[in-house]
């Protein structure tokens, strides 16, 4: 009797310890905000508080990466990202105005960085993290090494993507089709914004176990934008359906994968396409959907007429 109660309870504790090795995590980030124009169906506003109902209804504390000359520079706008950190969300640094570090010089790009840090400073949630414009993280060793050590200099921190998307390519279609008819059916544009991230994450989630043998907490890159206002709802309520838990940015940073930094010379892209690339398996299979700015989808959509 005694020995099967153990058995069963030894079993138990087994399943639960094997549950808990595959609970795959993520963390949301999101950049370029907050935007101030106005986009059809929402204002500025409307779609600032879309996505914090969302990650609220969720109970998701995310990251906003202030692109200050987007909005921040102004009172308005300011106030949007403000509200990202009253309600529990990390502040962070994405420049003033969006430079690529593989066109300008080192020391504009740097004063990038010290011109939005002024401004997002004195906001609730503010951290001291960085993430590259375009993922682009010098195509030259002095940009390279001079942006390393600038940042630790700074006190700052690479903010690292592993899980990319390409959201952002989906929601010009979706503004565009938007802006020609307000009134147009956009549920395949939402199919397909959903069937992209599940991919995205999927294939992500393949290669950490190729790179790493196990589960990281992977971060997701979207952006401050239509498309999310409009579907975060549904992209959280996917990972939750699949099995996968929902973590902070702080923690996902904690795991160990996002302190290495990539001897590459051309870094930059997702954290874990960088370093495949590092050890020379750039080509593994499928790699080409995960570089293809969602063109697969796009395509997709243009084929039933959108
Ligand atoms: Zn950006």
């Amino acid at each position: 009797m005694r020995s099967t109660t153990v058995r069963f309870i030894t079993a138990a504790a087994l399943a639960l310890a094997a549950m808990a090795a595959q609970a795959q995590s993520v963390a949301f980030t999101f950049d370029d905000g907050p935007h101030v124009s106005d986009t059809p169906r929402m204002n500025a506003q409307q779609r600032n508080q879309a996505m914090l109902d969302a990650l609220a209804k969720h109970r998701v504390q995310a990251a906003l990466f202030v692109t200050a000359g987007n909005g921040a520079n102004t009172e308005a706008g300011l106030a949007l990202a403000r509200a990202w950190g009253k309600a529990g969300h990390a502040i962070g640094n994405h420049t003033m105005t969006h430079p690529d570090l593989h066109k300008v010089p080192l020391d504009a790009y740097q004063r990038e960085l010290l011109d939005c840090d002024r401004i997002i400073s004195d906001l609730p949630g503010y951290q001291k993290w960085f993430r590259f414009t375009f993922l682009r993280e010098g195509n030259t060793p002095e940009k390279l090494d001079g942006m390393r050590s600038f940042l630790k200099q700074q006190g700052y921190r690479n903010a690292y993507v592993s899980l990319d998307t390409s959201d952002w390519r989906l929601n010009d279609k979706l503004v565009e089709t938007l802006k020609n008819n307000p009134a147009a059916d956009v549920s395949a544009i939402r199919d397909a914004y959903l069937s992209h991230i599940r991919q995205r994450a999927l294939a992500y989630r393949d290669l950490s176990q190729k790179l790493q043998g196990r589960d990281i907490a992977q971060v997701i890159l979207l952006h401050h934008n239509l498309i999310n206002a409009m579907w975060l709802d549904d992209v959280i309520a996917m990972f939750k359906q699949t099995g996968w838990t929902l973590t902070t940015p702080q923690a996902a940073f904690a795991d160990p994968i996002y302190a290495l930094a990539p001897d590459r010379l051309v870094a930059g892209q997702s954290l874990l396409l960088s370093m495949a690339r590092v050890l020379g398996l750039g080509r593994f299979e499928g790699w080409e959907r995960l570089v293809d700015d969602g063109d697969y989808e796009i395509a997709a959509l243009a084929a039933k007429g959108l």
